[in-house]
């Protein structure tokens, strides 16, 4: 009598204090999204018509930090391949790796785990969908550069005699059709159904296997495709194909964030910021009317530098970021060929050029869109007092959003590669 009190007493404790494992893991990246930017965000959402500056929702879903550095022998700053082998796998490996230990060794992802135990998977980014993020859940290789052999993998390589990924949508055409091998048609014969047009999404029969991929390499910039959010388009669709009774692991990469720092491109990279931040909204409702799914949202590492406030200002101003209708890339390559660049300009970055500005946009004498756009990028620093110190990746810490049943297990400092232990602990692995 005695005893069987005290294993009711146990099992009301444990069944009120540790949440039930989920059912659905939702693993997000941003890639390239250090705390500068998702603090940049906050005051570029900020609400100029309320005193306070709002919360984002990184900000409601914010739990802890993470270190992010490689294996220790590749120093401290690592790369978008290390970086998803240490979220996938729970390990450190060298940068350019992919799947694979320091020796090379394929090392198990939480994603195929998630597969051998009878759950859908699914990729959702805005990149090729064989780079180097998704590939380090969904790949091994020794290079990140080896995309034709990643592609290959993903219909070659399979999980207790099925396909690795169910649902993969994203760029690719250049590695998926090519001249030695289409992989696109290899699916479709395997049973997929094929898109190529984001607006096919939606026509997609359910429950089945997916391959979508709409642009030779990476997605355009969310900038070029405005009133049209392409990452939340791409995993509304792919969590609508993975539910099922078994459960599904689905890794979603904004990819592009870490793009606008390698290019220093503030505007693009908050365009970026906007279109992961949208698609984390529709995840959090998600949660709310599907207690059975987890997410958790981190970044690989931080990238570009980026600072908010330079050259000594004690300002930041987001406004001349808010209203360009295209990128400072594609409004480039406009205007090579343009007659009158300043009134391009005006009307794309939405406020009228200064004639120091104008002069800057009128003096170039060349064709290549790239000296444009470097013109265009420096003149929204300027506005915004935004810095960077540098077109690769940094070592700072970068922060863990998660919500859902065994969010509380992401909190405090970790290392990146705690993150995957305890997925796979979550996803059932002894
Ligand atoms: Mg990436
Ligand atoms: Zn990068």
């Amino acid at each position: 009598m005695k005893k069987s009190a005290i294993l009711l007493v146990a099992s009301l404790c444990s069944s009120v204090f540790a949440s039930p494992a989920p059912k659905n893991i939702i693993m997000v990246v941003g890639d390239g999204m250090g705390p500068e930017y998702t603090t940049a965000y906050r005051m570029y959402m900020d609400d100029k018509s309320t005193p306070e500056l709002e919360w984002t929702i990184f900000d409601r879903l914010l739990v802890g930090m993470a270190s992010t550095h490689p294996h220790l022998s590749n120093g401290y700053v690592t790369d978008s391949a290390a970086a998803a082998t240490a979220l996938s796998t729970g390990i450190k490996t060298y940068n350019g790796a992919i799947g694979v230990d320091i020796d090379k060794k394929s090392v198990q992802t939480v994603l195929e785990f998630a597969k051998q135990q009878g759950r859908k998977t699914g990729v959702a980014v805005t990149s090729q969908i064989n780079h180097a993020t998704p590939a380090g859940f969904a790949a091994h290789n020794v290079s990140r550069q080896n995309y034709d052999e990643i592609a290959n993998s993903y219909f070659d390589e399979k999980v207790n005699g099925q396909f690795k990924l169910d649902v993969m949508l994203g760029g690719g055409w250049k590695y998926f059709i090519r001249k030695d091998r289409n992989l696109v048609e290899e699916f479709k014969q395997a049973g997929y159904s094929y898109v190529d047009d984001m607006s096919q999404l939606a026509q997609l029969p359910t429950k089945q296997p997916v391959l979508g991929l709409f642009a030779d390499v990476g997605l355009p910039w969310a900038l070029d495709v405005q009133n049209k959010p392409r990452l939340p388009a791409l995993v509304t669709t792919a969590v609508k194909q993975l539910e099922n009774d078994k459960g599904f692991f689905l890794l979603v990469e904004g990819s592009q964030i870490d793009w606008g720092g390698h290019a220093n491109d503030i505007a693009a990279a908050m365009g970026e910021m906007h279109d992961l931040g949208l698609t984390l909204e529709w995840l959090s409702h998600y949660v709310d009317s599907h207690p059975d799914t987890l997410f958790i949202v981190t970044a690989d590492h931080s990238t570009g530098g980026m600072t908010i406030g330079a050259r000594g200002e004690y300002n930041w101003d987001p406004e001349p970021l808010k209203h360009l209708r295209s990128s400072p890339e594609m409004l480039g390559k406009q205007l090579v060929d343009v007659n009158n660049r300043v009134s391009l300009a005006n009307e794309q970055l939405g406020f009228e050029l200064t004639k120091e500005e104008q002069q800057e946009l009128t003096v170039i004498d060349s064709n290549d869109p790239k000296v444009f756009s470097k013109v265009i990028k420096k003149i929204l620093d300027n506005r915004s007092v935004t810095g960077w110190t540098t077109g690769g990746h940094t070592g700072i810490d970068v922060q863990i959003f998660a919500k859902g049943p065994g969010s509380e297990l992401f909190g405090g400092h970790r290392d990146n590669t705690d993150i995957a232990k305890t997925v796979f602990k979550l996803l059932g692995k002894k």
